[in-house]
């Protein structure tokens, strides 16, 4: 396998809780809780969990706008959890970029496809003229598909399609090598969404980009992502190939997930795999349970699991666990595994 193109280890974003007349620190949510993992040129890692389970804070955080409180972000060999490193190497801010779930609200209404287009271009120096501001413009429409006309209409007069396809050119502005998807698609109806999808597929093969796609929705994974990460309160569940974890998920999380998936027929009714149920709701990262986090809702925790947290173990298919179920994520008794804390 390739070097990897950006390396988390161990990151941890925690935001503290305040209270009272002088706004004492009373408690911690743990958005992101210790997470490991690398991604590859060219890949798509699907990263999912229900609302809660920390997905788009660890987005957020690798887009520089969260301060991570621990752990290493590294990028082209430069640790860019640390806001000065960002800030030092402009490159940095070029390669990585964002679309983000709704382009109705992350288009400024008051400015036309083409003056939303140009401030990239100019905050990075692409360009300097207005020969060259018009010719790059045309370009990005074209490559999301849209006619160059579009560039003087205002986001008002475009379908959501397009608005999201204009967030798509603006992101592409800076020849990113690595983009953020944060639920690209959700906001939009289901018959564009398909039309989206094929769309940055498209322009990753073409481009040679790889992502990192947030997502609540696991099915939307399983024809996208090379591979998929779940989370669950802040933590990886589980990291594996994109047709391992549909055929042969490994944690209890992965398989409630899977479980949950809608089937359109009777025919993918009855191949679709039977799993009990998971108990109750997720609860709050302000209040994460002791052990193992999940096990208050795990149809398979036995003694260990309140008792100790897993840690993250290698699967023989080259994967990732997180589950006493698995060897190698039991720790000794009396070590702490726990991240540390904020
Ligand atoms: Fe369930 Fe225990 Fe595995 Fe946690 S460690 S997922 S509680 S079996």
């Amino acid at each position: 396998m390739s070097e990897p193109l950006l390396r988390l280890v161990d990151l941890i974003k925690h935001f503290p809780i305040r209270s009272g007349f002088l706004m004492r620190q009373v408690g911690v949510i743990r958005a992101v809780d210790g997470v490991s993992f690398a991604l590859y040129p060219g890949e798509t890692v699907g990263l999912v969990g229900e609302s809660g389970s920390g997905k788009t804070t660890l987005g957020m955080t690798l887009l520089g706008a969260y301060r991570p409180t621990a752990g290493a972000i590294w990028f082209r060999g430069s640790d860019i959890a640390d806001p000065v490193v960002r800030r030092r190497v402009p490159a940095i801010k070029k390669a990585i970029q964002v679309v983000f779930q709704d382009p109705g609200s992350s288009l400024n209404p008051r400015r036309t496809v083409r003056q939303t287009l140009e401030v990239p271009l100019r905050v990075h120096g692409l360009v300097h003229t207005g020969v060259q501001v018009q010719r790059r413009i045309s370009e990005l429409l074209e490559m999301v598909e849209l006619p160059w006309e579009f560039m003087y209409a205002f986001p008002g007069a475009l379908s959501g399609g397009q608005k999201q396809r204009v967030a798509i050119a603006r992101a592409l502005a800076t020849a990113p090598a690595f983009v953020v998807l944060d639920e690209p698609t959700s906001a939009l109806d289901v018959s564009v969404q398909g039309k989206i999808i094929a769309l940055l597929l498209d322009l990753q093969r073409r481009l040679g980009l790889t992502y990192l796609f947030i997502t609540h929705d696991l099915s939307l994974m399983r024809n996208v992502a090379t591979r998929v990460a779940v989370m669950y309160l802040g933590k990886l569940a589980e990291l594996a190939d994109t047709a391992a974890l549909f055929s042969s998920p490994r944690h209890p999380y992965t398989r409630m997930l899977l479980s949950a998936i809608p089937v359109v027929s009777d025919e993918e009714e009855a191949l679709k795999p039977r799993w009990v149920a998971p108990r109750g709701e997720t609860p709050s990262p302000a209040h994460v349970p002791s052990g193992c986090s999940f096990h208050p809702r795990c149809p398979e925790a036995f003694a260990i699991c309140p008792r100790l947290d897993p840690v993250v173990a290698a699967t023989d298919g080259g994967g990732l666990v997180r589950c006493h179920l698995y060897p190698g994520c039991t720790p000794a008794e009396g070590v702490d595994a726990t991240p540390t804390p904020s």
